[in-house]
């Protein structure tokens, strides 16, 4: 029996109303101190559906610092360079540890868990570097985001990547010791200094939802027509999404909303519903595994009115 259409303005409407309404908020990042100054009260949600409607409501306007979600692209960038090489220098299976958990990486001689978590997002920015230099290497960033996102306002926060700078200690180790195991090519500084400035890429709820897009839509962007990778590779990118985009929160986050996602501290979450839409939240308050508190629990609430999580369930 087909389902019928959801009303996605309402729904987005009320989940924006119930989430301004909620007291309970998480707690924003603050080992990147420009990040600490984030007003938790912003909430905002947008959605693009595979038509090019957009509904959008909150603060969907309001430009936040898109962190991790920024390895979604990275990630795709680097497997359009170098194919299936690249899982030479990272795997594809959950950490089941903090996002810049150090100790696995000695287990497993210097080659990250996955390219979600920090140690495996340097690595992945290390190949896309090499062979350029690091300036060169950040436009070519900044220019696919712009592209994916059909936007070329979207733009780096310099305050938040210089503050990340600054205090990266732990990233600073990660990468240091899997240049030990010659995982990073590069020179460290120059590998985390491009890592810390895609990070810090600042984007709508829109901007971000336009961007992702090619992964609802078998690598295809249904706005610009323009094909960004096969379906195979998109169909991979989220099953790394849905295994791996959350940290050790990842198998919550699919019990829970049911799609592929990828969350980044500054308390956005992409969200991919294949053949139906892509979907970008923000609240910068954080859960214990460093996840978008409400923007978890908004997503729950939309895949329960639209019935779009993966797995069904719609009665
Ligand atoms: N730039 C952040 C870091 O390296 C990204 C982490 C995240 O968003 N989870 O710590």
């Amino acid at each position: 029996m087909s389902q019928p259409e959801p009303d996605l303005a309402a729904i987005v409407r009320d989940v924006v109303a119930d989430m301004h309404a909620r007291e309970d908020r998480g707690t924003v990042a603050t080992y990147i101190p420009e990040l600490a100054n984030v007003d938790p009260g912003y909430f905002g949600l947008a959605i693009v559906d595979v038509a090019g409607n957009v509904y959008a409501g909150g603060d969907c306007a309001v430009p936040f610092s898109i962190q991790s979600i920024s390895k979604v692209f990275t990630l795709t960038l680097a497997l359009g360079r170098i194919g299936d090489r690249l899982w030479r220098y990272v795997g594809r299976e959950p950490s089941g540890n903090r996002f810049n958990s150090i100790v696995q990486l000695e287990h497993e001689a210097g080659v990250p868990r996955n390219p979600f978590i920090n140690a495996g997002a340097i690595a992945v920015t290390d190949v896309i570097l090499s062979g350029r230099q690091p300036r060169e290497t950040l436009g070519e960033i900044l220019r696919f985001v712009q592209f994916l996102a059909d936007d070329a306002t979207v733009s780096i926060d310099k305050d938040v990547a210089d503050s990340e700078k600054r205090t990266g200690y732990r990233n600073s180790a990660l990468a240091n010791y899997m240049k030990s195991f010659g995982v990073i090519q590069n020179s460290v500084d120059y590998t985390l200094g491009v890592y810390f400035h895609h990070c810090a890429i600042a984007m709508t709820c829109e901007q971000l939802a336009r961007a992702g897009l090619f992964l609802s839509c078998n690598g295809t962007n249904p706005l610009t027509g323009l094909s960004v990778v096969s379906a195979e590779r998109a169909r991979r990118i989220n099953a790394l999404m849905l295994t791996c985009g959350h940290y050790d929160g990842s198998g919550e986050f699919a019990y829970r909303v049911g799609l592929p996602g990828k969350s980044g501290v500054g308390g956005g979450i992409l969200a991919i519903a294949p053949g139906k839409a892509s979907i970008a939240v923000w609240s910068p308050g954080l859960d214990e595994a460093g996840n978008s508190h409400l923007g978890r629990i908004a997503l729950e609430e939309l895949t329960r009115r639209t019935g779009w999580s993966i797995f069904g369930g719609v009665s």
